[in-house]
């Protein structure tokens, strides 16, 4: 199945991130060395290895880690199951990390990994063989203390599942907390699987609340995506009374201007054995490209990078943009939409509400303690809305836009930790 939109594939998601970094660090008074330090990955690990497939034959996989920065603690970041999966996506996607981590103040760094390969077209098998030879060839750099990997585009908790029971027979004892995104059986948090959906919410409920718009029946919103990010943005919009009029996924969008009942898409998704929106009937079906261009309050694109792009931002007739997906607007989409006066919330802040959780799950994993979902939705909330207003004071003391403010805030935060500690030896 093809996943990714024709129009964005020329876009290198490196260059987008490298672009962002340049654009922020140049506010910053850094050493020029310590500048180019945070600029680079730190350590890329590619792999390719075998995977026996459901009909005898041998397959050979490629796969990579990298970790772009560890000045502030180990390294955190998905893994991403996707046919189009570069060495250049998984280090914009590493980059990231370190700037989302610094953000909401985690003692992370930030990393990424990735396999290319198509799950939806694999058996459960063939996955669960996949990702134990993916995780067994990557575990020389990862561990609770070194880097911690967790579910991104194409993985879910039964991934993770599987990573931590393959580290754990490698050295002999379990350990819950070489990943997040865990099932709750294994050691998961409550509140895990919902939580980057939820965060995606909660800042933009912010957003709406500090320009007045408090009422959440007379503000729709559209979203791209309906995996994990994209369907529990959906259900937690939903359950808070906003008007979701538009959800999609690969198989196209579904727009129902009086509003979707995402228990009723939910359900419906649920009997798909991928999830897929596919076949839903309570809906009128429109393509990816026309779900963009719909006249709405809120989007929020939940699926992949580059899809707002110089070549459909002005399309755009929403006045909120609340990035779920990481990556998901270029450089150029950037400077036509604060142009048309357009707000952003920020991916590294907009979806932080999944690593935030996932270092709560780490937390608890790591004291055989564990919480309720009251505590953890309480403090998920805390985190979020406190770096929500470091942004705007960031974004007020600069007059720079939502997205440079963060990366301000967040790379000023690793700078000054790399100062602190020196340059070894
Ligand atoms: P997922 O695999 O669960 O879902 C991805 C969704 O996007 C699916 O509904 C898929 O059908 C859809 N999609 C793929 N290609 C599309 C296209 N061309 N047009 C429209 N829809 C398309 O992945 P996810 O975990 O929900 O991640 C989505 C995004 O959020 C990614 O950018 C990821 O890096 C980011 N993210 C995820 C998490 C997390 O906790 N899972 C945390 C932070 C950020």
């Amino acid at each position: 199945m093809a996943v990714q939109a024709e129009a964005t594939k020329h876009i290198n998601a490196y260059e987008v991130a490298l672009r962002q970094y340049d654009r922020a660090v140049a506010y910053l008074d850094l050493p020029a060395g310590i500048k180019s330090f945070l600029r680079m990955p730190k350590r890329e690990l590619s792999v390719n290895f075998p995977v026996r497939m459901d009909n005898g034959d041998i397959k050979i996989f490629s796969g990579y880690r990298v970790h772009h920065n560890t000045v502030l603690g180990p390294s955190k970041g998905g893994i991403r199951y996707a046919p189009n999966v570069d060495l250049d996506e998984v280090r914009a996607l590493a980059m990231w990390m370190t700037w989302k981590c610094a953000l909401v103040n985690l003692p992370y760094g930030g990393a990424k990994g990735g396999v290319i390969c198509d799950p939806y077209s694999m058996s459960q098998n063939e996955l669960e063989r996949l990702t134990r030879r993916y995780a067994a060839e990557i575990s020389i750099i990862i561990s609770p203390h070194s880097d911690i990997p967790a579910p991104d585009m194409g993985t879910n908790a039964q991934t993770m599942a599987w990573i931590m029971d393959t580290y754990s027979m490698t050295v002999g004892y379990s350990v819950p907390a070489v990943v997040t995104g865990k099932p709750l059986n294994i050691g998961g948090s409550q509140g895990r699987r919902e939580a980057t959906g939820r965060g995606v919410i909660i800042c933009m409920d912010e957003a709406l609340r500090r320009r007045g718009q408090d009422d959440p029946s007379q503000i729709s919103v559209v979203i791209q995506g309906f995996g994990n990010v994209g369907s529990w943005a959906a259900k937690h919009a939903y359950d808070l009374g906003y008007k979701v009029i538009a959800v999609s996924d690969v198989t196209g969008g579904y727009y129902n201007e009086n509003g979707l009942d995402i228990d009723d898409v939910l359900e419906h998704t649920s009997r798909n054995p991928h999830g897929l929106l596919e076949g839903y009937r309570e809906a009128d079906q429109i393509t990816n490209a026309e779900l963009l261009a719909l006249e709405c309050d809120v989007l929020a694109p939940c699926a992949l990078e580059n899809q707002i792009t110089a070549e459909n931002a002005h399309t755009i007739k929403a006045s909120l943009i609340v990035e779920g997906a990481n990556g998901p607007t270029t450089p150029e989409a950037d400077d036509i939409l604060m142009d048309r006066g357009i707000d952003i919330i920020p991916d590294i802040l907009a979806n932080a509400g999944g690593v935030t959780v996932s270092y709560f799950e780490w937390v608890q994993g790591l004291q055989a303690f564990f919480w309720d979902v009251e505590e953890v939705n309480r403090q998920l909330r805390r985190v979020l809305i406190k770096a929500y207003d470091e942004v705007i004071n960031t974004r007020d003391q600069y007059n720079v836009d939502m997205r440079t403010a963060a990366q301000i805030t967040a790379i000023k935060r690793v700078g000054e930790a790399t100062r602190t500690r020196g340059i070894y030896p």
